[in-house]
């Protein structure tokens, strides 16, 4: 695969997440959670940026952009675990895609793309860990009562990326 196909891929799942969380969003909506669903569309807005992120690196080296379609996301989950379980399972898949990515620099000897990727194998880990985090959380206090009234009201602080 060639450097162009692989950041184009990445641009496309970069937007792919962006969907899969302003679904997550939706659904977090319709239970009433605000936090929930202001910690999802900051994490949808972060997404955007990551995508496009690889758009400005894509265009400044000559090469040409890709954009593939974006699959329908799910907007409606059995509970809020399986919504975590399913941003973890997404984040390690994107984890994985960077990793090889990485690597295929490497093989074609692309080492100006290394600093980007770098950055991003590490971005990746912190998203990783937060929402561990929250899955934590959800497991620990279940999904109701005053734990998940706390919960949200500590999700609704999160800042916007600087
Ligand atoms: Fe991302």
């Amino acid at each position: 695969m060639s450097m162009e196909k692989g950041l184009n891929d990445q641009l496309n799942m970069e937007f792919q997440a962006a969907y899969l969380y302003l679904g997550m969003a939706a659904y977090v909506e319709t239970l009433n959670l605000p936090g929930f669903a202001h910690w999802m569309q900051e994490q949808a807005k972060e997404e955007v940026g990551h995508a496009m992120r690889f758009y400005s690196f894509i265009t400044d080296r000559g090469m040409s952009v890709t954009l593939k379609g974006i699959e329908a996301a799910p907007t409606t989950y059995s509970s809020l675990t399986e919504v975590f379980e399913s941003a973890l399972e997404n984040e390690k898949a994107v984890t994985q895609s960077i990793h090889d990515l990485y690597r295929l620099a490497d093989t074609e000897g692309d080492f100006g793309a290394h600093p980007l990727l770098e950055e991003f194998a590490v971005e990746q880990l912190e998203e990783e860990k937060s929402v561990t985090y929250v899955l934590d959380a959800l497991r620990r206090i279940g999904e109701d009562g005053t734990g998940l009234f706390l919960l949200d009201r500590d999700l609704s602080q999160r800042q916007p990326e600087a």
